[in-house]
């Protein structure tokens, strides 16, 4: 088992490789975790990381939490998009603050800096995320920490404060001027990679998310994946994916559960096309689906006649004959329309219950 004095959270981004670095060079020992779900977390690049940062990282996998979390609709709201960065921060400081005993760590560490995003790096966010993750006292921001109050392990004397720094604001300037002190010279791009503040990925997931009766990380996975399309055939919403490539096929294949219908042209070469039921489709809406994914094989489309389509589900196999057709009602919904819909229940629920009574009671 590892032990640490500290845990870090480590998104991958610069800031994050800083506030680990910066408490290793007090001779302290970090260990940092990298959240993965659906939305973010690079799993693949931990071994990549390690090797150049020379961190301790950890992989932990938060996806049905924060699926949880989507469900019941995050407390602080969501941001631009379908990112709902405060309860985010939240729920992974509070997984951290789950992982101490475990390392044996008595204090969380994080990269944030006091004013650099406008929602959930304001000063009064930062203490709310303290307090409702459970670590006022214990949460270390070491980038910021000169415009904060000590924390426990600085009144201990474990970590140094006069060796901790006081960056706050949107710039980069600081972080890229320590990044060259510290010999760092694989620098991350600023981009977020989170795709919840993507507008099409978003538009996607809150389809997910309002027609789902119970979505899980599976189905967020599973959106990620091909080329997605939704339609509505008698009364019932279909969705369908497309793979693009083998790469594609692979991963519909995986996430596929035993109620998913696969969809593949038997004579010619062509993609897999998986149905994700949570009820069973009507039979019209199964010949709709099968002579869609058919069109995506450019030789049944060129053979101009009937093809046969093999469709799968639950270990049954069975067979239809259609002619492929590129149906344009199988679709997206644009952005502006889920985004309409997110802030008019936002609007709903925030009338119901204002999430600043709770920014309003903090205890700091
Ligand atoms: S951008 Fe995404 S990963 Fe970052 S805090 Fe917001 S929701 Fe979380």
């Amino acid at each position: 088992m590892k032990t640490a004095q500290i845990i870090c959270l480590f998104s991958g981004g610069l800031d994050s490789i800083l506030a680990a670095k910066l408490l290793e060079q007090q001779g302290l020992s970090v260990h940092c975790v990298h959240f993965v779900s659906p939305f973010f977390g690079q799993a693949r690049t931990v071994p990549h990381w390690r090797n150049i940062y020379n961190l301790s990282i950890d992989c932990v996998d938060v996806g049905e939490e924060f699926v949880a979390m989507l469900r019941r609709r995050p407390t602080y709201g969501f941001g631009k998009e379908l990112n709902p960065c405060v309860d985010c921060k939240i729920l992974l400081a509070s997984r951290a603050r789950e992982l101490m005993s475990y390392y044996g760590a008595s204090c969380i560490a994080t990269g944030e800096v006091l004013g650099q995003r406008p929602m959930s790096q304001r000063r009064d966010t930062l203490n709310v995320i303290k307090r409702d993750a459970l670590l006022k006292g214990t949460l270390l921001r070491p980038l910021s920490a000169l415009h904060m109050e000590p924390t426990e392990a600085e009144l201990s004397g474990l970590v140094d404060r006069s060796r901790l720094l006081g960056i706050s604001g949107r710039g980069r300037k600081d972080q890229l001027a320590l990044a060259q002190a510290m010999g760092i010279t694989e620098i991350p791009s600023p981009a977020g990679g989170c795709r919840l503040t993507e507008k099409e990925n978003a538009s996607r997931y809150w389809r997910v998310l309002t027609s789902l009766p119970q979505p899980t990380a599976s189905d967020f996975y599973f959106a990620n994946t091909g080329r997605q399309y939704w339609r509505t055939i008698a009364g019932q919403e279909c969705w369908l994916a497309i793979g693009r490539n083998q790469y594609d096929n692979l991963a519909l294949e995986a996430f596929a559960t035993p109620e998913n219908m696969s969809f593949k042209v038997a004579d010619f070469s062509g993609p897999l096309a998986v149905a994700r039921q949570w009820q069973a489709w009507p039979a019209e809406a199964v010949r709709e689906a099968a002579a869609f994914a058919a069109s995506f094989s450019p030789r049944a489309v060129k053979s101009g006649q009937l093809v046969r389509v093999l469709v799968s589900t639950g270990g049954q196999q069975s067979e239809l004959n259609v002619l492929p057709c590129r149906d344009a009602a199988w679709g997206n919904e644009p952005w502006e329309a889920a985004r309409a819909a997110i802030r008019a229940e936002q609007k709903e629920r925030q009338h119901a219950a204002p999430a600043n009574k709770a920014y309003k009671n903090a205890e700091f």
